[in-house]
């Protein structure tokens, strides 16, 4: 069971509040967005599932187990960042392995997850290669490489495709599409400000929203299905955020 609860989850940097009332669940497999205007607190939210942000108040597990103060290196979690964050001076080889070499996993174990990861992904010809070497959508598949070689539970993406040309961003949309369905048993949650991209993937929507003024800031607008979120909207927010093309 990896399923993912925030029970009145909270948020502060310093006296300002970016998240409050988060409750939320995210069931085993599921594929789950987080939707919403740029500085409404995506970002965060992730981070602190991820563990490399702190939670303020409130309570955090991933199956049924208490997670706020678990090191990121222990929640069977796995991100893939925006801008990527490969290590330039390493191969690709050497930066899908990089996480395993410090979890200590054994050599031949380590050669045969990127293996299989790189065939899945196809960038077997590109072990060798340095991140300079490669094109955008390369490096992309690189960072998902790293993170499917940690066969996480959990799967994060914070807005993985917004570097990306608009063609490239819809292939790749297909291949994080088809991750999930190779990883069946895996949750993901994938950060995005694009409503279209949300409807394509999600089973589940989490649309968060600003608040009024500047010292209370994000809460959940809405979370259900995208049919559900797009007919029976709960508010005008969620009616304007969805309806409206991006
Ligand atoms: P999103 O990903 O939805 O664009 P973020 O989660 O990055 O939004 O940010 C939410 C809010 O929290 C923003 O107002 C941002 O300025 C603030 N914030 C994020 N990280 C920090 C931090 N380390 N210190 C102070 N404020 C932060
Ligand atoms: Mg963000």
């Amino acid at each position: 069971m990896t399923s993912i609860t925030l029970n009145n989850v909270e948020k502060s940097f310093g006296k300002v509040t970016v998240l409050h009332d988060i409750d939320l669940m995210i069931e085993d497999g599921e594929f789950c967005v987080f939707l919403g205007p740029s500085g409404c607190g995506k970002s965060t939210l992730l981070r602190m599932i991820a563990g490399i942000e702190t939670v303020t108040s409130g309570d955090l597990r991933i199956g049924g187990e208490r997670m706020n103060d678990v090191l990121p290196s222990e929640r069977r979690v796995a991100m893939v960042f925006q801008n990527y964050a490969l290590y330039p001076h390493m191969s690709v080889y050497e930066n899908m392995a990089f996480g395993l070499k410090q979890a200590k996993t054994p050599k031949d174990e380590i050669a045969k997850r990127v293996q299989i990861a790189a065939k899945t992904l196809q960038i077997e010809p590109l072990l060798e290669r340095r991140p300079k070497e490669l094109s955008g959508g390369q490096r992309q598949r690189v960072a998902i490489g790293r993170a499917i070689v940690r066969q996480p539970a959990v799967f994060l993406f914070d807005e993985p495709l917004s570097n990306l040309d608009a063609a490239l961003r819809v292939h790749m949309r297909t291949e994080i599409a088809n991750l999930h369905r190779d990883f069946p048993h895996a949750s993901m949650i994938y950060v995005t400000h694009d409503q279209t991209e949300a409807m394509a993937l999600a089973d589940k929507i989490v649309l968060l929203r600003s608040g009024e003024d500047v010292l209370t800031k994000g809460s959940i607008a809405q979370s259900g299905s995208p049919l559900e979120l797009y007919h029976r909207p709960k508010n005008r927010f969620v009616a304007g955020f969805l309806g409206s093309p991006s």
